[in-house]
């Protein structure tokens, strides 16, 4: 039952207006005692805990599997850009170029030197 916060009457559980009075009876429900709340309090903790103790277990381990794939993939990335770049740069006649012109430099600059 529902007591009417205007005039006082008892109304049923289910009306959203007083009979009486016809004043809104959704106020006067929500400040009512929780009897007919559909969630039991006794429900939560047996299915809480369980699914707290099951939630944080099995999450960080493929985390922590993708970011150390991820390391050991730009590790070898990069290990293997670096390769790649030395071999490019040593095989082409570019970096051969680099190297004579490098090696012309050093001599003339010793034959100033001398
Ligand atoms: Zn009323």
């Amino acid at each position: 039952m529902i007591d009417c916060p205007n005039c006082g009457t008892s109304n049923p559980p289910d009306s959203n207006f007083c009979a009486n009075c016809g004043a809104e009876l959704s106020a006067a429900r929500a400040a009512a005692p929780p009897m007919a709340r559909p969630v039991a309090p006794a429900d939560l903790p047996a299915f809480d805990p369980e699914w707290r103790m099951s939630d944080p277990g099995p999450l960080p381990e493929p985390r922590r599997r993708r970011t150390w794939v991820w390391v050991l993939l730009g590790i070898v990335g990069a290990c293997l850009l670096v390769c790649i770049a030395l071999f490019i740069w040593t095989a082409t006649d570019s970096g051969q170029a680099t190297l004579e012109d490098w090696s012309t430099r050093l001599a003339e600059e010793q034959e100033r030197a001398e």
